[in-house]
């Protein structure tokens, strides 16, 4: 906010003393409050919402990758997709449900369930971000708009399932977050964010965890939404620091991890022909992080470099943890 009232200023007596006020007041903001990514930020797009009242806060939060990029345990199968088993008090939330790139008798996501000791029965809400193949178990399911776990119908019943447009899935009826929705205390969704790329319009929901004596955590797919976006979204509905983000902010620069037929695919469904945003652009974006109050990112490598990864290394440091396909991220209240 500082920065930007700063630049607008012209020289003049009177803007200067506007300036001063703004700046001793900004001074006695919390560091949240100072982020630029509020609605004066022309980066944000997302139209205001209500504040999400009486959510409560989860103790404990547990992220464990099922399906990723990268991983260390050769027992493990790592594709350019996203499935995040996440844990929290009251809650367990199967989020997406990786790409099954392909289409392999189990899946990916299935296999790694498998080996991970991780039952299907523990899960209470399947959770799909936005409805791209890397996140719903294939092009098939993403032009039909539904998802699959794998290629044998696999049956969700007594599950609730949350999308972020019409999608359906055979026996149930899913919930559409077009709104931040809670889910389970300390949890919601934000609700879908509207974006367009260049295959197209996108409506991204992320997840939302508060954690009980640190902030709130945003659990994101591939971040279509932005950087300004999230932020923007988190501080309409909760009004308070975020702490962390967990999971795809989308920086294919310079290339992306998914070549096919020779084409960078995830650079041109996001930029066309166009150049696409630069390393200066991503600091930006890191920028914004810092100003929001976040500590920890843990940055999926399904739809980010390893040169962008490493930028964000550089600049969280010791709060920076990288996102592997079966290794557990844990946070919890001091
Ligand atoms: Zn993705
Ligand atoms: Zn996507």
């Amino acid at each position: 906010m500082n920065r930007q009232v700063t630049l607008n200023l012209h020289p003049t007596r009177r803007t200067l003393l506007a300036a001063a006020v703004i700046g001793l007041l900004g001074a006695a903001l919390p560091v949240w409050a100072q982020t630029p990514s509020t609605p004066t930020d022309p980066a944000v797009t997302v139209p205001p919402v209500p504040r999400l009242a009486d959510l409560g806060t989860t103790r404990r939060l547990e992220v464990l990758p099922l399906v990723e990029w990268g991983t260390s345990n050769s027992a493990l199968r790592g594709e350019p997709g996203v499935s995040y088993l996440v844990r929290t008090d009251r809650s367990t939330i199967l989020l997406d449900v990786g790409a099954n790139m392909q289409s392999s008798d189990p899946s990916p996501l299935q296999a790694n369930m498998k080996t991970l000791g991780v039952d299907l029965a523990e899960v209470d809400t399947v959770l799909i971000t936005h409805n791209h193949m890397d996140h719903v178990g294939g092009l098939a399911n993403a032009r039909a708009r539904t998802f699959a776990l794998g290629m044998q119908p696999v049956d969700l019943a007594g599950k609730r399932v949350i999308v972020p447009v019409a999608m359906t899935y055979p026996g149930l009826a899913a919930t559409v977050a077009d709104q931040p929705l809670a889910l389970a205390p300390g949890v919601a969704s934000t609700g879908a964010i509207h974006t367009t790329i260049a295959m197209g319009p996108v409506d991204e929901q992320a997840l939302a965890v508060r954690v009980q004596g640190r902030g709130v955590v945003l659990i994101v797919g591939c971040g279509h939404q932005g950087v300004p976006n999230l932020l923007a979204r988190a501080a309409q509905m909760f009004g308070e620091p975020v702490e962390a983000v967990i999971g795809g902010l989308h920086y294919p620069i310079p290339s992306g991890r998914w070549m096919m037929n020779g084409v960078d695919t995830q650079r041109w469904a996001t930029y066309g022909s166009g150049p696409g945003p630069t390393p200066e652009d991503v600091q930006r974006d890191i920028d914004r992080l810092r100003a929001a109050g976040v500590q920890w990112v843990s940055l999926s490598p399904h739809d980010s470099s390893d040169e962008m990864i490493e930028l964000f290394r550089r600049n969280f440091g010791a709060g920076y943890h990288d996102l592997r396909l079966g290794e557990t991220q844990v946070l919890t209240g001091p």
